[in-house]
């Protein structure tokens, strides 16, 4: 098995890609440097992976598969304990990383971006305690057996997370995977590669090729040896993986960008209830697949919501992401960056006005990709800024006349991800709730379940991640007629 690599000072240079167990060269010459947000300076870099990369991660997960699903329930179990353990046991230095990689203040990296992978790869190892693998329907004999090879293409925004959502469901089914992390935020994936390594995952189980989603992502999504690709990130490249994936007909998950509702009922507590809204939008600075960045308001009271909006945002801390602390912390990226400021541009030029943030950069951060947190009043939902997805800390007010325009106009996106509705009477909330044509509503503050199905509508994707769901993702049935 291959040792732990190159890490120098606080550089984090991985001169290798890890396949059938051992850290190998890339057959590509390109490396990839990765960014700090905070500061803007390089802190490491990866090999920029080829396609002849891919196929003998493949050929090795192909050669590990019998072996793997076949491998007692029980077996598989405890390898995913030991994972949990030792994604625990570097929990801090991952924090640290994606704090680095994506800007996520440090205290809210600890708790989301290293604690709930931890947390979910132990959620999908307790949930094989109970699975049923079999079921009788009639004179038939239903088994569910792993789809097989799994290739994964995973975003930035929740790194490590991203990669456990699929990895747990996989490693549970009894599939084995090629993962792709995102280029842009992939150093924790690294170490997950250490930690599997540590831990001692049967060869050719867990394999990883890095590099770019054009090259490596599509020889994943084209390559016929590989029975399903799993996907999370934009829509725009969740469509391509799909197109490319088709060739070979295999199965195809997506994850993809949501525009999600948050419906405050006129019966809401407003003071309580719409800075929780703007938490909901802004969390990891807005770039977040499931922010509620669309808030509707009643058009009766209208003008005090976006008060009670524009003084949450305003009593925002943005500040550096290493300070411990419950502030934002900068967008990814120069690109993200520049994305941010054109769709608050682009709103204003549409006739949004800003009653929060606006262009430019918060004062005292010039260094580091930092946006104001922005609230734009005076939306509607045919705006460009209510139907894209802008993934910065921007959230848009729009106005509806009763509960029934309040649904049309949440529907009314190319997104189903997630949502929210907030009502003094839950009966209300939750009879609202069912209308939304979205994967997720979060019902008067419903906290996050880390065993509920996760997955879009429309197009934000199809499949489900998390919990039993998850698991079932990553099987197929036979029936045997007895
Ligand atoms: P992205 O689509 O740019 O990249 C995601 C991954 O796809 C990366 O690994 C990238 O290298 C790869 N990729 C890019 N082009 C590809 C191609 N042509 N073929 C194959 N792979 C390709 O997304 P991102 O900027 O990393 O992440 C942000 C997006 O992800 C947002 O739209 C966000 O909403 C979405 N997201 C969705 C979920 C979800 O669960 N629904 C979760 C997190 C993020």
């Amino acid at each position: 098995m291959g040792a732990a690599i190159g890490k120098t000072g606080f550089m984090r240079d991985y001169s290798k890609i890890y396949i059938d167990g051992t850290w190998v060269p890339s057959d590509g010459t390109g490396t990839i440097e990765v960014i700090n947000a905070g500061t803007e300076q390089v802190m490491g870099s990866i090999p920029e992976g080829v396609p002849s990369d891919v196929d003998k991660a493949v050929a090795a997960a192909r050669r590990a598969f019998d072996s793997w699903a076949s491998t007692p329930v029980e077996e598989r179990q405890k390898y995913m304990v030991r994972l949990n353990e030792a994604l625990q046991a570097r929990s801090a230095e991952i924090a640290e990383v994606i704090s680095g990689e994506v800007g996520m203040p440090n205290t809210w990296s600890n708790m989301i971006q290293a604690g709930l992978p931890a947390g979910n790869m132990q959620s999908y190892a307790t949930l094989l305690d109970n699975f049923e693998f079999e079921e009788e329907i009639g004179n038939s004999l239903v088994v569910k057996e792993p789809v097989g090879v799994v290739g994964a293409i995973t975003p930035w925004n929740y790194p490590l997370h991203q990669i456990i959502c699929k990895l747990g469901g996989a490693l549970a089914a009894g599939c084995t995977f090629v993962l792709k992390p995102s280029e842009v935020a992939p150093l924790n994936a690294f170490i997950l590669a250490e930690i599997i390594d540590e831990v001692g995952l049967p060869d050719g189980v867990f394999n990883m090729v890095t590099g770019t989603g054009p090259v490596v992502g599509e020889a994943i999504a084209a390559h016929p040896d590989i029975d399903m690709v799993s996907f999370t990130g934009s829509t725009r490249a969740g469509k391509r993986v799909a197109a490319v994936a088709a060739g070979t007909v295999k199965r195809v998950a997506l994850e993809l960008g949501g525009k999600s509702a948050n419906i405050i009922l006129d019966d809401a507590d407003f003071e309580a209830v719409i800075p929780k809204g703007i938490f909901a939008c802004y969390l990891n600075s807005g770039q977040t697949c499931t922010a509620h960045t669309r808030m509707l308001v009643p058009n009766s009271r209208y003008d005090e919501a976006v008060a009670i909006a524009a003084a949450a945002a305003g009593a925002m801390q943005v500040d550096d992401p290493s300070k411990e602390g419950m502030h934002l912390g900068p967008l990814i990226s120069q690109a993200q960056y520049d994305r941010v400021q054109s769709y608050i541009q682009k709103g204003v030029d549409e006739g949004a006005v800003i009653a929060a943030g606006g262009l430019g950069k918060p004062e005292g951060h010039e260094v580091g990709y930092f946006v104001k947190p922005t609230v734009l009043a005076n939306v509607t939902n045919d705006m460009t800024v209510a139907q894209e997805e802008i993934f910065g800390p921007v959230l848009v007010v729009i106005g509806y006349d009763d509960d029934d325009d309040a649904v049309r106009i949440a529907n009314d996106s190319l997104y189903g991800l997630s949502g929210g509705v907030w009502s003094g009477d839950q009966d209300r909330a939750i009879a609202v709730a069912r209308r939304m044509r979205t994967g997720a509503v979060d019902v008067n503050g419903g906290g996050f379940n880390i065993a509920a199905p996760f997955g879009g509508y429309k197009q934000s994707g199809y499949g489900r991640e998390n919990g039993p769901y998850g698991i079932e993702e990553f099987l197929q049935t036979k029936s045997l007629q007895l």
